[in-house]
């Protein structure tokens, strides 16, 4: 070990903070989820980043579970009316879904640059 594996310096706390995946200085959103079109810092080419849906669906499936799971576990102990599950529940599933769909976005674009990944190609091999 050298000093230089604090989390700043993996792919996953570039990621996290929302920090060029290369250089870990220059900042990957331009907005909320917008992405701007290269590092400030390295000038790497943001444009191999391409999440897609993923974000979307950690969010879904993680946020549902926790939001179903603390609704089920409410009605089953105290059988509240219908309105307390709507003003538990709505505020409950925006602050699961938006705080961390960043973080997850970023997270997926530095593991992305990290291990190369791309769409499949074709190669011609010339032996065919
Ligand atoms: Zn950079």
């Amino acid at each position: 070990m050298t000093g230089q594996s604090s989390s700043n310096n993996l792919p996953i706390g570039r990621g996290l903070r929302g920090r060029c995946p290369r250089c870990g200085e220059g900042r990957l959103f331009q907005g909320f989820l917008s992405l701007r079109s290269a590092c400030e810092h390295c000038r790497l080419d943001y444009g191999f980043a391409d999440a897609g849906d993923g974000p979307a669906v950690f969010v879904i499936l993680i946020g549902g579970c926790i939001v179903v799971f603390a609704a089920l576990i409410t009605e089953i102990m105290y059988q509240p009316p219908y309105w307390v599950h709507a003003a538990l529940w709505l505020p409950l599933i925006l602050i699961v879904t938006l705080a961390p769909l960043r973080l997850i976005k970023g997270l997926l674009i530095a593991l992305q640059y990290h291990h190369k990944a791309a769409e499949g190609r074709l190669e011609y091999r010339g032996d065919e």
